[in-house]
Order: C-alpha cells, then sequence, then structure tokens
C-alpha cells in the first residue's frame, strides 16, 4: 500500500502536498523533495500520483488486490489516462482509458 515518490523525477512544485487528502506528503526542507510521513495511512486515492507533472509518483497497489509489490502508474493526456502497471516480476501492462472530461 502507499505511494513510491522517485526523487530524482521530483521537480519540488508541492502540488502532491497541497492535494493529498491525508495531508500525508511534504517537501524536506534541506532537498526540496517530496516524501510521505507515513505509507501505512495512505488511503490509495491516486490523486498525488495522477497530477504530479514529472511522473514521479507511484502507486504501489493494495496487495488485497494484486501481487505484492506490483505498481501502477497513470500519465494524463488531453484525450486519456495510459496506466502502466508493473507486476513485481517486471512484467509491465499498459492500457489507454478515454477521459471523462467536459469541454
Ligand atoms: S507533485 Fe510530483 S514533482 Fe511535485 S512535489 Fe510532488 S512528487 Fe515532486
Ligand atoms: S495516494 Fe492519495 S492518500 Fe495516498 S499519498 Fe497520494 S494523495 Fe495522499
Amino acid at each position: 500500500m502507499g505511494v513510491i515518490i522517485d526523487k530524482e523525477k521530483c521537480n519540488s512544485c508541492g502540488l502532491c502536498v497541497k492535494l493529498c487528502p491525508g495531508d500525508l506528503e511534504a517537501l524536506d526542507p534541506k532537498t526540496r523533495k517530496a516524501f510521505i510521513w507515513d505509507n501505512d495511512d495512505c488511503w490509495n486515492c491516486l490523486v498525488c500520483v495522477k497530477h504530479c507533472p514529472t511522473q514521479a509518483i507511484t502507486l504501489k497497489l493494495p496487495n488485497a488486490i494484486t501481487k505484492h509489490d506490483a505498481t501502477l502508474m497513470p500519465k494524463m493526456t488531453d484525450d486519456e489516462i495510459d496506466w502502466t502497471l508493473i507486476d513485481p516480476d517486471g512484467k509491465v501492462d499498459t492500457f489507454k482509458i478515454p477521459r471523462k472530461t467536459v469541454r
């Protein structure tokens, strides 16, 4: 459960800190990189994962729905969400879902 934050990709924008409904993410005062206080408290809501502008955040899928350590990451485009699912053996599945955005 919870999220993985790739500090190399994090650009310190602070968006995840503002958006997390559980107030679980913060920027390290020294490095200015995002971190999560406690993954056990993560709701798996995907808000930070979906909106991170650099795709620095990956969701660790709950063990109840998939194999241990599988991850899921969306990439937002104007028309669809490109999902990448990586299982613990490195198998990669991708799928696209049209966005329901009303313009
Ligand atoms: S939203 Fe992404 S890039 Fe911005 S602070 Fe959070 S992890 Fe870093
Ligand atoms: S997935 Fe949701 S609850 Fe978990 S850290 Fe991101 S915004 Fe917060």
